[in-house]
């Protein structure tokens, strides 16, 4: 199973994905939690990632793509994954495309987690106040979902034209979109 979760900031694709990725035995990899590592154990990597991350602004495509390209190579992919934040635009979707081929590889499916822009930013609030994660300020928070409509949005139109979109309604309780989503990628 090789898949890309895609939704915005919010709408539960963390947890979906440990989920998920259990579900199938697959490891969820989440570029934003690579990056928050990367800032906490302070490495370049971090230190390249960290002004972007706590403005919403999406890192430097060259840099994220090389940190995927890098984790595709670790054998514990090799049954599968399931990527959580990548592709974020319709550049990182082409770049995925091409290191998928050089593997001789190829997605099985994307699945966009919807939910609108009220409900999300009620839980970014939420969670800020239990994780106390930097970028989920209300500000930062308005930043991350304007990024979201303007670049990673267009994402699932380029998926949708290789035929490889599943659409799921985020909204419920935490069991019930993981039912959705399971039944969703079963019918396929
Ligand atoms: P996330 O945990 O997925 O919400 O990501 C947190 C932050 O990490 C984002 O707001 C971006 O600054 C950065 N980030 C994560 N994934 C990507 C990506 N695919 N491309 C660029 N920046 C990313």
């Amino acid at each position: 199973m090789r898949l890309v979760l895609v939704g915005p900031p919010g709408a539960g694709k963390g947890t979906q994905a440990a989920r998920l990725a259990d579900t199938y035995g697959i490891p969820a990899i989440s570029t934003g939690d690579i990056f928050r590592a990367n800032v906490k154990g302070e490495t370049e990597l971090g230190r390249e990632a960290q002004g972007y991350m706590s403005r919403g602004a999406l890192v430097p495509d060259e840099v994220t793509n090389a940190m995927v390209r890098d984790r595709l190579l670790h054998e514990d992919v090799a049954a599968g994954f399931l990527l959580d934040g990548y592709p974020r635009n319709p550049d990182q979707a082409v770049e995925l495309d091409g290191m998928l081929a050089d593997n001789g590889t190829a997605l099985n499916a994307v699945v966009e987690i919807t939910a609108d822009s009220d409900e999300v930013t009620t839980r970014l609030l939420k969670r800020a106040e239990i994780e106390g994660r930097a970028d989920d300020t209300e500000d930062v928070i308005r930043k991350r979902l304007a990024v979201y409509a303007e670049s990673t949005a267009p994402v699932t139109a380029y998926y949708e034209g290789q035929g490889l979109l599943v659409r799921v309604d985020g909204i419920g309780e935490v069991d019930e979109v993981t039912d959705r989503l399971v039944d969703a990628l079963r019918a396929r």
